[in-house]
């Protein structure tokens, strides 16, 4: 079996046996990729074990793998880490969104098919959710990410008549995947209100110029505050759900106050992204 290698982004992992873990990985060139790392939590004579002592979520490592589309479960063999983003692991809101990231990603694609943009954002925003512009960091990744995935709601019009979403008061519906106007919200029973400051927030935010791995969007986002990015995470975390039928895990932990919010687990199981 010939090896692969890529830069890959850890997103889930599971310890597997007393030594070996099972991780997912997002991988630059591979996409979503599930791989068992065998001993990775062994140590050598020296002291060191051939995958740093075990591969944590967030980690950026530069990896080798076997590659069989058609196995549930390629082998690891290397791993060397890139990135382990301490800052990141200082700050629980950070975590928090970071985490939620990684969900997302691994709910909205499928495995082995690659998105390097998306990968290079993801790669980008990490370490700028461990500063002040974690809020819109993560609002700007998750509408890139939403509509890489072909999964962004539609914000420019109103969804039955037609009529441009963001002058007037508008709603929203996951059913109808996205805006209603005040005329058309009585057609749809799911509507919830939806500011128009934040739909042209939300609009203004997917017009931004993208230019190669999006290196220019951070300086241009606006700075905001959790008063505004709490209810559009909401919306979309609706949208979402309701698209894919499926509940998100660590909507909750992103959505409530940190010092209110219940301890995220540690270890975040494993699942078929598109089971
Ligand atoms: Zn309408």
């Amino acid at each position: 079996m010939a090896l692969a290698r890529d830069r890959c982004i850890c997103l889930r992992k599971l310890d597997y046996s007393e030594t070996s873990q099972i991780l997912l990985l997002f991988a630059r060139e591979h996409g979503l990729l599930r791989v068992i790392a065998k001993g990775a939590h062994r140590r050598t004579k020296a002291g060191a074990s051939k995958f740093d002592g075990g591969i944590d979520l967030l980690d950026v490592g530069d990896a080798v793998f076997t590659f069989d589309p058609g196995k549930e479960l390629n082998l690891l063999t290397e791993w060397g880490l890139r990135e382990g983003h301490l800052e990141l692991r200082r700050s629980l809101r950070a975590m928090y969104l970071a985490q939620y990231a990684a969900e997302l990603i691994a709910l909205l694609f499928e495995e082995h098919d690659a998105h390097p943009a998306l990968f290079d954002r993801l790669a980008q925003s990490l370490p700028e959710l461990a500063t002040p512009r974690a809020e819109e960091t993560f609002l700007a990744f998750e509408l890139d990410l939403l509509r890489e995935g072909g999964y962004l709601p539609g914000l420019s019009s109103c969804g039955e008549c037609g009529r441009p979403a963001g002058e007037q008061e508008s709603f929203f519906s996951p059913a109808r995947g996205g805006v209603v106007c005040r005329n058309c919200e009585g057609a749809v029973p799911d509507r919830m209100s939806v500011d128009a400051r934040l739909l042209r927030l939300m609009q203004g935010m997917l017009r931004l110029p993208r230019d190669g791995n999006g290196s220019s969007i951070p300086q241009r986002l606006p700075r905001l505050t959790r008063h505004q990015t709490d209810p559009i995470n909401r919306l979309l975390a609706d949208h979402i759900e309701h698209t894919l039928g499926r509940r998100l895990r660590l909507s909750k932990y992103v959505l409530s106050d940190a010092d209110n919010a219940p301890v995220a687990p540690a270890r975040v199981e494993l699942r078929s992204a598109t089971s």
